[in-house]
């Protein structure tokens, strides 16, 4: 169907007019037939001898041939002119209908009039989709019922307008032609008849379903947006054009602790902590550019006075061109501002500490590179830190070429490398994963030098190794006293020969030894002759003298590797490792000529005797020395000056 607007609409009629025309022509043909019968009576007047019936018959056809053309003639053209004036005015309706049924399908929406007795549908357009008017009634054609809408929670249009005699903008539930449920706002319009009744409906409708849907999922978006910012841990804020409050979200009133009402009596003026005033008001005053600080750092003041320091993001936001408002989003950052501080503190005192220790100490990070090399280390070495940090040359002042330091060894994690850099070294310090070795070092900083040095390594939170300390005692002068006092506990004092405690020791070394290994071992003692007279001849100290010249004269001429102690008053003892008897009695005869023939200062000359003996398993210590003392006894017997073996 070309136009499927169809319905009843009253249109004007050209018939009274043309009605009223014939009648008038018909009062003038009468008016001539009553003239013609005039004229007729006269004739007959004149013409008596004609009779009734011709009289009749002429009257007739008079009335025939003369009055009713003459009547069609007069009537004629006026009717023709009307009938084309009427049909001219029924194509106008026509067309003026057609225009507004065009105007009605042009519309986008439904369009109907109904009828207010029987909600019969008079008129539909394109849009309602069907071509059902007069004969479907509204319930059926938009709600699929046989019976009008009762109302309820969406109430029926043509209900409401004749409830209330006047438009209604209502929403209404419909279906579409595939049954699908609409929600549409319903326009409902009264047409009254001349008694204020309400005869009709003009009702046109919008599917807002799409609108109410996307206002639906805007209002859940928005629900869910508020429940984000809501729950979100940052501080976010939003100020109007004054600097008041548009809206704050939880976390910000948690942590500023001002409640809803104090908020909407605040502006960010009054937050504003005085340090940030000057350099954040600009951010917040609107101007009629878009502005945005990222990663801004600023102090707010709390409802306690408490300052906040937060960072973040401070926008303007537009509105066509405009600004409308201003929207901060900060993280609070007190908490790591106060870290960061500590940190800066507790590294400042680090720092402060290695450098002005009184031990030295030097760091390594994890490239081998030197990050602190400290006053006292500086002193040690005579190496400043200006030329060693940065650089891998903590080494120089230790070792003559380059090699690998404690610290490189922890750093590298090699610990099975020890032995082959270090001679003695104890990775079960106190020091956590730390080691520790010792040793003389030669010409640090100008001298010799006995240094402890621990390494330990250092870790970062995730346990990956990122530098290593290293801190050197210099105990040289310790070292040297606890030599010396060894020395004194293992020497004799006159002589500077090992005393007999020490002696004995190495006769049970040396003892073992030879068993062991069944290799040779002599021992030779012997003793001054007639020493006595020298002391009550000279005196003590001449007798002292003669003790640490013999001493002398003896150590001078043995084997390294022969060992020599002072056995009693003027007794000695030497023990040769791996000399037979045969070279051992050598040796004795050797050391008893030299003695013989040495000039002693005050006394001249003197001799010894000497007892000599080889070590046979299973001999004791003892029964060994006892042996050789056998054999100097011996010695003084046969005359003294000789050597005797036992
Ligand atoms: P002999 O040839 O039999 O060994 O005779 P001798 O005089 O050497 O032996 P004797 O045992 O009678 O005397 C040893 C002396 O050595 C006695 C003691 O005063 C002296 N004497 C022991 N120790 C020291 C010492 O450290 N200094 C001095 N000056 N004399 C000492
Ligand atoms: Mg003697
Ligand atoms: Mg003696």
């Amino acid at each position: 169907m070309d136009n499927p607007v169809s319905g009843k609409i009253e249109t004007a009629s050209g018939k009274p007019t043309v009605q009223k025309s014939l009648v008038c022509n018909f009062v003038i043909a009468i008016t001539m037939v009553f003239l013609g019968e005039l004229g007729i009576m006269g004739a007959l007047a004149y013409f008596p001898e004609l009779s009734a019936r011709t009289v009749v018959f002429l009257d007739g056809a008079f009335l025939v041939c003369l009055l009713l053309p003459l009547w069609f003639f007069l009537s004629y053209r006026p009717m023709r002119e009307k009938t084309e004036e009427c049909n001219r005015k029924q194509q106008e309706v026509i067309r003026q209908n057609a225009f507004l049924h065009a105007v009605l399908d042009a519309l986008p929406f439904p369009f109907y009039v109904i009828d207010a007795k029987d909600y019969r549908v008079h008129i539909i357009n394109k849009a309602a989709g069907i071509n059902v008017a007069g004969d479907l009634t509204c319930h059926a054609l938009s709600h699929k019922s046989a019976a009008p809408c009762s109302g309820g929670e969406h109430p029926c249009p043509m209900l409401e307008v004749k409830r209330t005699g006047k438009p209604v903008i209502l929403e209404h539930l419909h279906y579409n032609q595939q049954g699908a449920h609409r929600v549409m706002e319903v326009h409902g319009y009264p047409i009254f008849d001349e008694a204020g009744n309400v005869v009709q409906m003009i009702e046109s409708s919008m599917d807002i379903t799409q609108r109410r849907l996307a206002e639906d999922a805007l209002r859940r978006s928005e629900a869910s947006l508020q429940d984000f910012l809501d729950n979100a841990n940052d501080l976010i804020q939003i100020l109007d054009l004054k600097g008041r409050f548009l809206y704050v979200n939880r976390a910000w009133q948690m942590v500023m602790g001002y409640s809803e009402n104090e908020i909407g009596r605040l502006t960010i003026h009054d937050l504003l902590h005085q340090d940030s005033r000057e350099s954040t008001i600009g951010l917040f005053s609107t101007t009629s550019k878009i502005s945005q600080a990222v990663g801004h750092e600023l102090v707010f003041v709390a409802k306690n006075g408490k300052a906040i320091i937060v960072e973040g993001n401070i926008t303007t936001q537009m509105e066509e061109g405009a600004p409308v408002a201003v929207r901060g989003i900060f993280r609070d950052i007190t908490k790591r501002k106060q870290l960061e501080e500590q940190f800066l503190e507790q590294k400042s005192i680090t720092e402060k500490l290695i450098k002005f220790s009184a031990v030295p100490i030097f760091v390594l990070d994890k490239n081998h590179l030197v990050t602190n090399w400290n006053k006292a280390c500086e002193k040690m070495t005579g190496v400043t830190a200006q030329r060693v940090v940065g650089t891998s040359d903590h080494w120089r002042p230790f070792y003559p070429s380059k090699r690998s330091c404690l610290a490189d060894l922890v750093l590298d994690g090699a610990y099975d490398s020890f032995p082959n850099f270090y001679e003695s070294f104890d990775t079960s310090t106190f020091l956590h994963d730390g080691v520790r070795s010792e040793g003389w070092f030669e010409n640090v900083g100008g001298k010799d030098r006995y240094i402890i040095f621990d390494a330990v390594p250092i870790y970062n939170r995730a346990k990956e190794l990122v530098a290593v300390i290293e801190t050197l005692q210099d105990i040289s002068e310790r070292k040297k006293l606890e030599e010396e006092l060894g020395r004194l506990a293992t020497t004799d004092a006159l002589t500077g020969l090992y005393n007999r405690h020490r002696f004995n020791e190495l006769l049970g070394q040396e003892v073992a030894r030879a068993r062991r290994y069944h290799t040779p071992l002599s021992l030779i003692m012997f003793d001054l002759d007639y020493f006595k007279n020298i002391n009550d001849t000279y005196g003590h100290a001449v007798g002292d003298q003669v003790l640490q010249e013999v001493a002398k004269v003896i150590r001078q001429n043995v084997r390294a590797t022969d060992w020599v102690g002072r056995w009693g008053g003027e007794e000695f003892l030497v023990l040769c490792p791996e000399a037979t008897e045969k070279e051992a009695v050598l040796t004795a005869e050797k050391l008893r000529g030299l003695v013989e023939s040495h000039v002693f200062e005050t006394v001249d000359t003197i001799t010894i005797s000497c007892g000599v003996t080889c070590f046979k398993a299973p001999d004791s210590v003892d029964a060994f020395v006892s042996r050789a003392d056998d054999g100097l006894y011996r010695a003084k017997e046969k005359g003294r000056n000789i050597v005797e073996i036992v």
